[in-house]
């Protein structure tokens, strides 16, 4: 590993080298497989970043030298990002992530429609976004715009002609995933566009889960969301991509200087940019491996989980999945058991979420029908550019483990 990298591990619990647990060993890390969550950062990106926190620290605003040079690093960073989407770097709009990009492209396609007159007010999304494509689409219904959802096969992926029925001459915007952040279904997002554009409907990509990790080119699409910290990128910094070509921009969703085009305001955080610019760069140029490293791990992980006779269901199709991305259930086990079980070698997420003390189910996995005693016991894992052969037969060598004792214990012992 990174020398620089390899120091992160062994920090205590709070991440300071200088807890307690830290210095007297106390804890090992687990192996990080929950790259859908976050993805560990690339010690190129790591390397990117460090000149711009104090070294040579300015605003890019600036009109010193200081500012000229962090202009120019956010510009090389535009640039590369750009590049690894098919875009021109004067599309690329720097975020504080996917969730504003996502909110920027919903909310501020809907103001600008508004102050142009527009007449149409159907937003289209489908059953298994995001949150925040969800959550900013459901916001404008109070200005008078409908949400359609479209339904997802039981393999989790658009159903195409029932996006044919559901777009149609309101249609204002669409807004779909090019991959899902809980079983890793890769969307008929091209398909999609081109009915959308025919009844002559924007067309937003929520590409936060597949850049980076499968070939994109953000194309024919209006806008395009992306997030730095799930392509090996720094936290905290995304991007929407406005198509130059698409019939009209979106309006700024808060107020501010003229950053960005005017379009989100605020002081550029030139380490940030950095590191998702120089994410981007890694991106481009390891994609092909890294697609087929990842792929290899996940076939890996399956296999050593079958030869331990662990009956599972994988979620999600074969042909239309994110190299890398696990997303099973096992019967009559509870995954935030089998999760606090595997904690202390593995650390890996659940398919549903907690929220105030109660138990959600994942909307996802509502979505695929799936029934509730596998939504239940459903666990995500990623399999990631820095992961190893050792931690897929880790993962599963714990999980089978924890599997057994979880399910012999409801007395629907396996083997
Ligand atoms: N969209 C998808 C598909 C995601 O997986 C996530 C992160 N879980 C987001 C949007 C939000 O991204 P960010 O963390 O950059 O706000």
């Amino acid at each position: 590993m990174h020398d620089s990298l390899s120091n992160f591990s062994g920090l205590g619990p709070d991440g300071s080298a200088d807890s307690p647990a830290a210095s007297a060993g106390a804890e090992a890390t687990p192996v990080y497989l929950d790259g859908h969550a976050t993805t560990p950062l690339a010690p190129e990106s790591l390397a990117a970043m460090g000149p711009w926190w104090h070294a040579k620290a300015g605003n890019p605003n600036s009109p010193h030298r200081h500012g000229r040079y962090a202009d120019a690093a956010v510009e090389a960073a535009r640039g590369h990002v750009a590049t690894l989407i098919g875009a021109m770097p004067g599309e690329i709009h720097f975020t504080s992530g996917a969730t504003e990009a996502n909110n920027l492209a919903i909310v501020g396609t809907a103001l600008a429609a508004l102050a142009r007159g527009e007449r149409r007010r159907g937003i289209v999304v489908s059953q298994i976004e995001h949150k925040s494509v969800l959550n900013a689409a459901y916001a404008l219904e109070r200005d008078g715009f409908t949400v359609t959802e479209l339904p997802v096969t039981n393999k989790g992926v658009i159903a195409l002609e029932r996006a044919s029925m559901a777009i149609s001459e309101d249609t204002l915007l669409v807004s779909v995933m090019a991959a899902n952040n809980e079983i890793g279904a890769v969307q008929p997002v091209a398909e999609i566009t081109d009915i959308a554009h025919a009844r002559g409907a924007l067309v937003h990509v929520d590409a936060a889960q597949l850049v980076g990790k499968l070939p994109f080119v953000a194309g024919s699409f209006d806008l395009v969301s992306l997030s730095s910290h799930k392509m090996y990128g720094p936290m905290g910094i995304g991007a929407l991509c406005v198509s130059g070509a698409a019939p009209y921009r979106p309006l700024p969703i808060f107020y501010g200087g003229d950053q960005e085009g005017g379009l989100r305001p605020g002081t550029l955080p030139t380490p940030l940019i950095a590191g998702f610019g120089a994410a981007a760069k890694v991106a481009a140029q390891r994609l092909d491996g890294d697609m087929r490293h990842s792929a290899a791990l996940a076939v890996r992980f399956e296999e050593e989980l079958r030869s331990r006779q662990v009956r599972f269901i994988r979620h999600g199709s074969n042909a239309a999945r994110l190299p890398g991305s696990v997303s099973i259930a096992f019967e009559g086990v509870d995954a935030n058991e089998l999760i606090a079980m595997v904690s202390a070698e593995i650390s890996i997420s659940e398919g549903s979420a907690c929220q105030s003390g109660q138990i959600t189910p994942s909307h996802v996995l509502r979505a695929i029908e799936l029934p509730d005693d596998l939504i239940k016991g459903t666990v995500r894992l990623y399999f990631g550019r820095y992961n190893t052969t050792d931690h897929a037969v880790l993962a599963a060598v714990s999980i089978a483990s924890a599997v057994r004792r979880l399910q012999g214990r409801t007395g629907d012992f396996l083997q």
